[in-house]
């Protein structure tokens, strides 16, 4: 991934958006639209992408923000689909060095585990194989030495755990998916937050494509843009968008909402607890930043309801029960310690033209992601799939663009970061320059310098780390952690304001950091996060 080329305004964005001439127009700027776009810009076409929010405001930020390999897909025998997540989830790692970081899990088998301690261990070494080998290899814990491994999880009726090792997205999912909006403006496509597909119509002979009408949700003002193909890359909303370039209605689609609780950090390692709820349904404990998160859940959504999905009363009471029932806290969790939440639909694949499924079918509904390309109508859809199947959704869309007569490069390396020795030069650079000082509050503030802040600079803004390292220099103040423990400066809060297509404070703290999640807004506001950067 290329990063530290300035991203262009928002206002120029759109501007060559209206009357555009496109190769392909993206609908939808979630993970799977935000990497069919860097993957097509990186291969040479002219990619324009539209996202009626913020990018990654809809499922990509909903995420349990793991990339891994699917060990609970075991359970249904879903072997190649193990397989091929294992291989992506390697890929992520070798390819994003510090923010795919490989994680170690620690499943837990109480009383309630549909599996004993040796089906598990065999479960672990089988996914390991199938993770080719790269990660350390599985252990396996009876009850005394689980406990000794993570003391939260002495309960009674511990049976013992496994230890494997998957990885997870440490900044967020949608933190992620900007990554690969920035790679493809970089590559020099557009691509433009709070502007809908509205209406779109196909020309009479085909051959010029579409004509797509689009409307700045924030002004009200409405474009026009041509392309030869349009990829609907609208998630849980393919249906609708499908509606809109005059699709016939078809149940492509089952709709599930999972919830995650985010709450004061219960787990002292970096790890993550997995364990079976009440309904033998995996569910995890996940570091998120300085804090922990909880989920998730798997109920069904009707269509028509994906813009209305919330935590309610009982998706709270639910997870929090489970884990004050199956971890050993000092005192149980409420939902007074719930800092922030989380709910997001899954789009599942029904396979066929299959209408209704069964409750018992629905929860065994594959994971898989497909890609539809119908030629004859000038649309690629991309159904379902995981966050971590990402690189070989945009690799599989670059390749069906030739059925279309578009010929686009399939380049190696269009997905990468910066790899970890720039984090070293960084902090050298900022232990040099940048003065060491006191904040107001009397806090000594050496960690302006430091790994944990420099690290993450580097981490979440590559080459555009050293823009920030200028400002430091020049105003001291401005390297100081916005609050203790969230490694984020105000300098870097002003750069991602300016650079990052940031419309409204929730697009900053909530997808371009976890500041919104592991922080409440009047703590933000208290440490003056707010105050200034919108102008
Ligand atoms: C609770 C939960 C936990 C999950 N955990 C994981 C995990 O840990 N690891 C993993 O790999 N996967 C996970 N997944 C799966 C993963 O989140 C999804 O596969 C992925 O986010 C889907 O991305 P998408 O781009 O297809 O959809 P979305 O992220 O929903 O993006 C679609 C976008 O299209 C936009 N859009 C819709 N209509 C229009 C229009 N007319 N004009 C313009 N834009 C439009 C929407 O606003 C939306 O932003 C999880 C899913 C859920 C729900």
């Amino acid at each position: 991934m290329l990063m530290g080329d300035r991203t262009p305004m928002r206002s120029e964005l759109l501007e060559r958006l209206g009357n555009g001439r496109f190769d392909v127009l993206v609908v939808g700027g979630g993970i799977n639209g935000a990497v069919s776009a860097a993957a097509l810009a990186a291969g040479g076409a002219a990619v324009a992408l539209v996202e009626r929010g913020d990018f990654a405001g809809l499922t990509s930020q909903e995420t349990s923000n793991l990339v891994w390999g699917g060990v609970k897909y075991l359970q249904s025998r879903e072997l190649r689909l193990v397989w091929s997540l294992c291989g992506a989830r390697n890929r992520l790692v070798a390819a994003f060095p510090g923010r795919v970081r490989p994680t170690r899990f620690l499943g837990v088998l109480d009383g309630g585990a549909p599996v004993g301690r040796h089906v598990a261990g065999a479960g672990a070494a089988l996914y390991w194989a199938l993770g080719r080998g790269v990660t350390p290899r599985p252990r396996s814990y009876g009850p005394r030495r689980a406990a000794e491994v993570e003391p939260l999880v002495a309960v009674p009726g511990l049976r013992g755990a496994v230890e494997y090792w998957d990885a997870r997205l440490v900044d967020g999912d949608a933190r992620f998916v900007w990554d690969f909006v920035a790679s493809a403006l970089s590559n020099g496509a557009v691509a433009a937050n709070y502007v809908a597909l509205v209406a779109a119509e196909r020309s009479r002979t085909g051959s010029a494509g579409w004509r797509a009408r689009l409307r700045d949700v924030r002004t009200g003002e409405e474009l026009e843009t041509t392309a030869r193909v349009v990829v609907n890359a609208a998630g849980p909303l393919v249906p609708e968008v499908g509606a809109l370039l005059g699709e016939p209605a078809r149940h492509r689609l089952a709709l599930s909402k999972g919830v995650h609780l985010v709450v004061p950090r219960i787990l002292a390692a970096d790890r993550v607890v997995a364990m079976f709820d009440d309904d033998s349904r995996p569910f995890f404990v996940i570091p998120l930043g300085d804090r922990t998160m909880i989920g998730t859940t798997d109920a069904r959504v009707a269509p028509g309801d994906v813009d209305a999905v919330a935590v309610t009363a009982d998706d709270r009471a639910f997870l929090l029960a489970q884990v004050n029932r199956r971890l050993a806290l000092e005192r149980p969790l409420t939902s007074a310690d719930v800092v922030a939440e989380r709910a997001g639909v899954r789009p599942l694949v029904l396979t066929g033209e299959a209408g209704e499924t069964s409750e018992t079918d629905w929860l065994t509904l594959s994971r898989r992601h497909r890609v539809d390309a119908d030629t004859r109508r000038g649309v690629v859809t991309i159904l379902g799939g995981k966050l971590t199947d990402c690189v070989n959704v945009g690799e599989e869309i670059v390749g069906v663009m030739s059925a279309f007569g578009l010929e686009v490069r399939s380049v190696s390396l269009w997905y990468r970061s910066p790899g970890l020795p720039g984090a070293a030069e960084l902090r050298r650079l900022a232990r040099e320059s940048v003065p060491a000082r006191a904040d107001p509050d009397g806090r000594r503030d050496d960690d302006h310098g430091g790994a944990a802040m420099v690290e993450a600079l580097w981490r979440r803004q590559g080459r555009k780390a050293h823009r920030v390292l200028a400002t430091w220099r020049a105003d001291p103040a401005s390297a100081v952690e916005i609050l203790p423990g969230t490694a984020v400066s105000r300098a870097e809060l002003d750069v991602m304001v300016r650079e990052e297509l940031v419309v409204t404070p929730e697009d900053l703290f909530r997808r371009r950091t976890l500041l919104g999640q592991t922080r409440s807004a009047a703590e933000l506001e208290a440490a003056g996060a707010v105050a200034g950067l919108f102008g």
